[in-house]
């Protein structure tokens, strides 16, 4: 099976065309990485991460967010949980500002486990499924698209996706990226979310990716 989502709103214009979207890992990008977060307790933004995908929102990208789940197959929590915290999750997404369009997870690990969750799958990053299955469901421009990660397998996942703007993010936003990503996959480094749209030039192509509705709006980027 493929990546499994939450019911989510359709990602396009009112003209019904494709959109661009921005994928964000969830792990180390919205949340800080604890392990095996998914306990609402145990779950604590990045600061100012909210804020940024509201930015992000009012560029006119759909918000996705894209993550590996292993601990489902490894069996530390289960599918509902998952979908408890995820829904908690996108309701503080709302409340900012950033509704997201859809959250997409890979539940398998291809070698930890020991039910039927333990395989290879098109899912699991550095595999581009999620990606693919959101542009499928959400009528997304992948060519337009960017993706947000703290691993360079997240950014290998966009890469397989046709996804050009990949942006390699510090884990829990707070130092420059640790994880070694080769410069031809990586678009650009930054230690957060926040960090990264507020840098000029990764800025400027955000907005010219972003949707027209803004550049119609005089907006500058375009
Ligand atoms: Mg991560
Ligand atoms: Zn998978």
């Amino acid at each position: 099976m493929p990546a499994t989502a939450t019911p989510a709103p359709v990602a396009q214009n009112d003209r019904g065309e494709a959109r661009a979207a921005a994928f964000l890992d969830r792990d180390g990008v919205i949340n800080i990485d604890h392990g095996y977060v998914y306990r609402q307790e145990d779950f604590s933004f990045v600061p100012g991460v909210l804020d940024a995908a509201a930015d992000l929102a009012r560029m006119g990208y759909a918000l996705v967010v894209v993550t590996n789940q292993s601990g489902i197959a490894r069996g530390y929590y289960t599918e509902d949980d998952f979908h408890a915290l995820a829904q908690w999750m996108g309701a503080r997404f709302a409340e900012a500002g950033a509704p997201l369009a859809g959250v997409y997870h890979c539940p398998h690990h291809p070698d930890a486990g020991d039910g039927p969750l333990r395989r290879d799958c098109d899912c699991r990053k550095p595999a581009p499924g999620m990606l693919l299955a959101a542009a499928r469901d959400l009528n997304l421009d992948l060519s337009r698209s960017a993706l947000f990660g703290d691993k360079c397998d997240d950014l290998r996942a966009a890469q397989a996706a046709g996804v050009p703007l990949r942006v390699l993010l510090g884990k829990d936003g707070a130092a420059m990226p640790q994880d070694a990503c080769p410069d031809e996959i990586t678009s650009a480094r930054h230690p957060s979310l926040a960090h990264a749209l507020a840098a000029p030039t990764l800025r400027a192509r955000l907005l010219r990716c972003g949707e027209p509705l803004l550049a119609r709006a005089g907006a500058p980027g375009k």
